[in-house]
């Protein structure tokens, strides 16, 4: 099978999926802390094993291809442990529409965003309505584990959805990059057992990670195995690709 991976291919192929009316699937994360534990690369590990993957499902039955993913993100929050890149709002669009941009003079049509970072969500949101006028592109966003959030807790001891650098994302990185991660550390990568206490309250508030979480982390990577970032990696996939499937969104 041909890679689905736009970065090895040559251009004449990428012309050739773009004239076949692929997808775009467009992998957006971050560079940023992932506790004691995780290196600051998860979030972009992640996003494109589920994007690369995802769309390794898909190809046979919808014409897709996987863009470069963009590695950099909205990671204020985290700048005060170190080790993190942020890009601030304008620049984030900016770089954003630029890709889009180059994506639609190539004739692709349709493009799906699959983000892999919390802290993308609301700027990929409120960026869409200008994206969507501008380019003229069938666009979505989503963030991957959105795709099977349902899926995801039967695999999981105390918690349903994805945390930070918590059981889902360690256990993920156990088999995406598993030199990576630091098991003698793991001991101490726990935080925020009892929630976001802000959840209560009934206005939002900022407040850096490290206020929140000394530790870094949300969730419990105590629990993280490879057995279970096998299965939750693959439902990860799974979700993209019957995402790309779906005919109601993309037909
Ligand atoms: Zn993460």
């Amino acid at each position: 099978m041909p890679s689905v991976m736009w970065k090895e291919l040559i251009a004449e192929d990428v012309r050739a999926k773009a004239a076949e009316n692929a997808i775009v699937v467009l992998p957006v994360a971050s560079m940023e802390q992932h506790g004691p534990h995780l290196p600051v690369g998860v979030d972009t590990y992640l996003c494109e094993a589920v994007c690369k993957g995802g769309a390794e499902l898909a190809v046979q039955s919808v014409p897709c291809v996987v863009a470069p993913t963009l590695w950099c993100g909205m990671a204020e929050h985290h700048m005060a442990f170190g080790g993190t890149f942020t890009f601030d709002i304008p620049t984030y669009q900016a770089v954003l529409g630029a890709f889009l941009n180059s994506v639609k003079r190539h004739g692709f049509r349709r493009v799906f965003i699959v983000n892999g970072h919390g802290g993308n969500i609301a700027a990929l949101n409120a960026f869409l309505p200008d994206f969507t006028r501008e380019t003229g592109l069938k666009l979505y966003a989503t963030t991957y584990f959105e795709m099977s959030k349902n899926d995801l807790g039967q695999f999981l001891e105390d918690q349903k959805q994805v945390h930070h650098a918590c059981e889902v994302e360690s256990s993920m990185m156990m088999v995406v990059a598993p030199a990576t991660v630091k098991h003698d550390r793991l001991s101490e990568a726990f935080g925020l057992l009892n929630g976001d206490p802000r959840k209560a309250f009934p206005a939002n508030r900022y407040d850096s990670f490290k206020e929140l979480t000394p530790s870094g982390v949300v969730g419990d990577a105590r629990r993280a195995s490879k057995e279970k970032g096998e299965k939750l990696l693959r439902v990860c996939q799974e979700g993209l690709a019957a995402t790309l499937k779906n005919k109601d969104m993309w037909g």
